[in-house]
């Protein structure tokens, strides 16, 4: 159908609420075109999704040759090159010992299937008694039901509430908002101690895992762990008989630097679900990793009791594999690292010019903005501006695209993301900034608040 024709005509589709988007042409590199020719800087990766980029012909290429040769085998009935390649790959680059990988289509299947294994672990070696799974909050986990009862996001989960199992909450580790200072490692201590505490109230015969996201995504805005968090979690974890599992679906990928952004402390989780920057914007791909004695156990105790049918895609384990090529061949955790920093400072820079960013946030190219009413006592803007959405659409009229934070957890505060693809150049980073600044002048403008000129 012609884009005109598209543009005109009702659509049949139905996501959230959201405000008119153009259609979508063509996108090559960090760029993105709608069907009148306006070029947009894709400034999130989509929802953190296209790592390496859009249109990268060796993907492509992959993905032609895998689909001429076929582009579906049940994995009951047949394993494929493709699927072995990229497991194999996925265990090389994740945690010594993680070597047992399970495909799935994205992300809240990722988390689902880590918490199933756990539970069916916890029954393998007998431990049934071991059920509830500890999160954050806030945190965002997913959309399905399982993973939505470990999502500390009420406005998403609340109407829900009656259909499943509601799990035990510990704080995310704000130590910005909370005033403690995150290169002390007291303040680490000081949220896990409040994990321990969780997992005593619960009974900590009744505690299956925790999960995190070892760099925080849409929910907490690029939130870093303090100084001896990850470490001080996992050796509370461990104490107790308790499964850690990372949530990297956001933070894996490369993003922080890293492939996984756990990878920037030493703490390795027991399970870890990754996604979007897995398949890259190219395929709908996602997998769960785990350590090989926990798979060893539930296959001895009967075998997995969990997949699902698109699990192992050919084509999308091409397209993951040469994703990963492609990472690792123009060095993208080196730009990440690199470019990162060189956006963060530039963020930094915004500060004395814009009062209302109480704090820039984040590791590598992901990277946030807290929107505040007043950055000493981090007031937060009133909610009824919607500060997010309005910079984020400022941002949008002036070609940049940047996520806004749509959680709530508690806290009315805004931030959004700005996590651009890993091959971003310096130069880029001069055209997003470009643009930013003249979104927050407009933003700072529409909401009446301060802007020194
Ligand atoms: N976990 C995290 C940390 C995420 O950011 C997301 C998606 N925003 C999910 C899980 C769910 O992924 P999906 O939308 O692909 O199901």
């Amino acid at each position: 159908m012609p884009s005109d024709t598209l543009r005109n005509t009702r659509s049949h589709l139905f996501y959230q609420t959201g405000h008119p988007r153009p259609v979508l042409d063509r996108a090559e590199g960090i760029y993105m075109w709608d069907s009148e020719g306006n070029r947009f800087i894709d400034g999130s990766s989509g929802a953190m999704v296209c790592n390496i980029g859009h249109s990268n012909p060796a993907v492509l290429a992959a993905m032609q040759a895998q689909m001429e040769r076929f582009t579906f085998g049940y994995r009951l009935h047949f394993v494929t090159e493709a699927s072995e390649a990229l497991a194999a790959k996925t265990a090389s680059l994740a945690w010594p010992g993680m070597d047992r990988v399970f495909f799935v289509s994205g992300g809240s299947e990722a988390v689902e299937s880590a918490i199933k294994l756990a539970r069916q672990y916890a029954i393998a070696i007998g431990q049934p008694s071991r059920w509830k799974i500890i999160s954050r909050s806030p945190s965002y986990h997913g959309c399905t039901l399982g993973a939505l009862a470990i999502s500390g996001y009420e406005a998403l989960s609340d109407p829900f509430l009656p259909m499943m199992q509601a799990m035990p909450k510990v704080s995310a580790p704000r130590a910005w908002l909370d005033g403690l200072d995150p290169a002390d490692p007291a303040t680490g201590a000081h949220y896990a101690a409040e994990l321990e505490r969780k997992i005593l109230e619960e009974g900590p015969d009744s505690v299956l895992g925790f999960i995190l996201e070892p760099v925080g995504g849409a929910s907490t805005g690029a939130l870093v762990p303090p100084a001896g968090y990850m470490e001080a979690v996992r050796e509370v974890c461990t104490r107790h008989g308790v499964l850690l599992i990372h949530d990297e679906v956001m933070s894996g990928g490369g993003r922080t630097g890293r492939f996984l952004g756990g990878q920037n402390w030493t703490a390795a989780p027991d399970i870890l679900a990754v996604s979007k920057g897995f398949g890259a914007g190219y395929v709908p791909l996602g997998a769960m990793v785990a350590q090989g004695h926990i798979v060893d156990a539930v296959m001895a105790g009967g075998g997995f009791l969990h997949g699902f049918t698109y699990a192992g895609n050919p084509l999308a384990c091409a397209a993951g594999l040469a994703v990963i090529a492609e990472i690792e061949r123009q060095d993208m955790m080196g730009n990440a690292q690199r470019t990162g920093a060189l956006l963060k400072r530039e963020l930094e820079g915004l500060m004395p010019r814009f009062p209302f960013i109480g704090e820039v946030r984040g590791m590598g190219l992901l990277l946030a903005l807290e929107l505040v009413a007043d950055r000493d006592s981090k007031e937060p803007l009133p909610p009824e501006l919607r500060a997010f959405d309005r910079l984020t659409e400022q941002a949008y009229q002036r070609g940049l695209i940047i996520y806004p934070r749509r959680s709530r957890g508690g806290y009315s505060g805004d931030h959004v993301l700005i996590a651009p693809p890993m091959i971003t150049t310096p130069a880029q980073v001069g055209e997003i900034m470009e643009r930013l600044t003249d979104a927050l002048t407009a933003f700072a403008a529409e909401c009446g608040l301060e802007a020194v000129a």
